[in-house]
């Protein structure tokens, strides 16, 4: 039984809504635009604490310190991963504890205490509970969870926070076709978005916002997103601003290495092992701009893109294309993976985690 109190002012919580099975929203036009929904989690711990069981309050703007560590400092995390409805009416979620022991990795690196993988799935799974009329009918999307951990405790001198919170929204999305269309991608070759020895390997805020720019000027010359090269050559690619990227070449598929300045998705460890089961060789390792210009397929993955072929890049003023459609390694994939996330398919890897309802 969730020990929730109940929000007093959501119009869609009336009472005889209480026991709908699904909120009030038009499933058939969910985009990735932010829908509040009933309830966020919320948990504190002091610094040199560990963190204790957190609570479930009505989902709503927060409080916090002029002075906190996440304002001034950019001490801060956060995590996306979704929550996926079945046809036969289960809740699942994708290698939750992936994301918790990425946060634990990004917490030790921005000296914060980070809840446990346990405590991390718990909470992830009572706050999706308490919101599933949010998680949307099977085919119209899914509902994306949001955790954040920050230094919310004040500090002045630049030094880590003295208390911590562990906060979990949630929202739902929708699909994003991936066969409609492909990225058109743009090669950034002055922006360094990670340096050896940074912070590119963790989901700290603080990495996102100098992104920003960089999208914004490419969207204006009509590209998807931005594609980084590594800060020590400028010659190998590294990463798009929030997936990771792959390239094949007959049997090849190639994606970059995780040595500390890419993200290590949770989307690209698991399309690396399924695309090993159909039979393609797999490298991770350093992968120039020239041999990218020179591959047949090029893909994104993350969780917001799942698996996003890339029709064009562009570097300098030199533009390729690569195979589209059907018959491509990258729409196999996301075929694999939103099927085993669709509980289409038997989960023989053991990804999928059920939440009781
Ligand atoms: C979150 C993120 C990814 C994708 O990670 P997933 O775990 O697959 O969602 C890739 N690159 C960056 C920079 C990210 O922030």
């Amino acid at each position: 039984m969730a020990s929730f109190v109940q929000p007093s002012s959501s119009p869609h919580l009336a009472s005889e809504e209480d026991e709908q099975k699904y909120a009030n929203v038009n499933w058939e036009e969910l985009g990735f635009g932010l829908i509040p929904t009933d309830y966020m989690y919320v948990a504190k711990c002091k610094q040199g604490e560990s963190f204790s069981e957190g609570k479930l309050v009505p989902y709503g703007d927060i409080s916090i310190s002029p002075c906190s560590g996440i304002l001034n400092y950019g001490q801060g995390l956060f995590e996306g991963l979704k929550a996926y409805r079945t046809e036969d009416e289960r809740i699942m979620l994708f290698r939750p504890n992936q994301n918790g022991l990425r946060m634990q990795t990004g917490a030790d690196k921005l000296c914060m205490t980070s809840p446990s993988e346990e405590q991390f799935v718990k909470a992830i799974k009572k706050t999706v509970l308490a919101n599933k009329k949010w998680v949307p009918p099977p085919g119209k999307g899914t509902l994306y969870i949001r955790p954040l951990l920050i230094g919310s405790g004040a500090v002045l001198g630049i030094a880590s926070a003295p208390e911590f919170t562990f906060l979990i929204y949630v929202s739902p999305v929708g699909i994003y076709q991936q066969t409609s269309s492909g990225l058109n991608l743009k090669v950034d070759h002055q922006h360094r978005r990670a340096h050896s020895g940074g912070t590119g390997c963790v989901k700290s805020c603080t990495n996102y916002s100098p992104v920003v720019k960089k999208m914004q000027e490419a969207k204006a010359l009509g590209f998807s997103d931005v594609l980084f090269l590594d800060a020590a050559t400028g010659r190998n690619i590294e990463e798009v601003s929030t997936c990771n990227i792959f390239i094949v070449k007959g049997n090849v598929v190639s994606t970059p290495l995780t040595s500390g300045t890419i993200l290590p998705g949770i989307t690209r460890k698991s399309i690396t092992e399924l695309a090993r089961d159909l039979g393609y060789q797999v490298q991770e390792r350093d992968i120039s701009v020239d041999e990218l210009l020179e591959a047949e397929e090029v893909f994104c993955t993350g969780t917001a893109v799942v698996v996003q072929a890339v029709e064009t890049m562009t570097f300098h003023d030199k533009k390729v294309k690569y195979m589209m459609g059907e018959e491509t390694l990258s729409t196999k994939l996301h075929s694999m993976l939103t099927s085993i996330q669709k509980g289409l398919v038997e989960d023989t890897k053991g990804w999928m985690v059920e939440i009781d309802l």
